[in-house]
């Protein structure tokens, strides 16, 4: 597959990864519907150093639901949240997918954190699973 490209809504702030995403979600939680202002958010998650930003973001962090730290990197001029990197998830970038160059191959297979999803949301097409908090829950 070509190589992950995107940026901020101004394009100020671009990056790249050569890589394959290790998964594509739908994600439900408060924080994705704040960030994005709207119901969800599409992310891709792919290997940290696979990752290069251009340009000069701000960073924003809070602590997450895992209790660990999540930083957002954004860009200052038009607000775009380009890449977020959990503490929770080492080694692993998450990019909203929204922010991608092409979406023509973004296909989301789970739906994640359904437990805060506004009610009306029903995401059709079928085959993707629903998990209520993160997937990949280890306690
Ligand atoms: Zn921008
Ligand atoms: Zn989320």
């Amino acid at each position: 597959m070509p190589q992950i490209t995107g940026g901020c809504l101004c394009g100020q702030l671009r990056y790249a990864a050569n890589t394959e995403p290790v998964f594509s979600a739908v994600c439900h939680c408060k924080t994705c519907q704040k960030q994005s202002g709207t119901a969800f958010n599409i992310v891709i998650a792919v290997p940290q150093p696979a990752v290069s930003i251009q340009g000069s973001p701000r960073t924003y962090t809070r602590t997450g639901d895992s209790g660990q730290q999540v930083v957002n990197r954004f860009c200052p001029d038009c607000g775009s949240t380009v890449v977020i990197e959990p503490a929770a998830l080492p080694g692993t970038t998450i990019i909203p997918a929204g922010t991608l160059d092409d979406t023509s191959w973004l296909k989301p297979t789970i739906e994640i954190y359904c437990d805060d999803a506004q009610s009306w949301v029903q995401l059709g097409g079928g085959g993707m699973q629903r998990f209520p908090k993160m997937h990949h829950a280890r306690g």
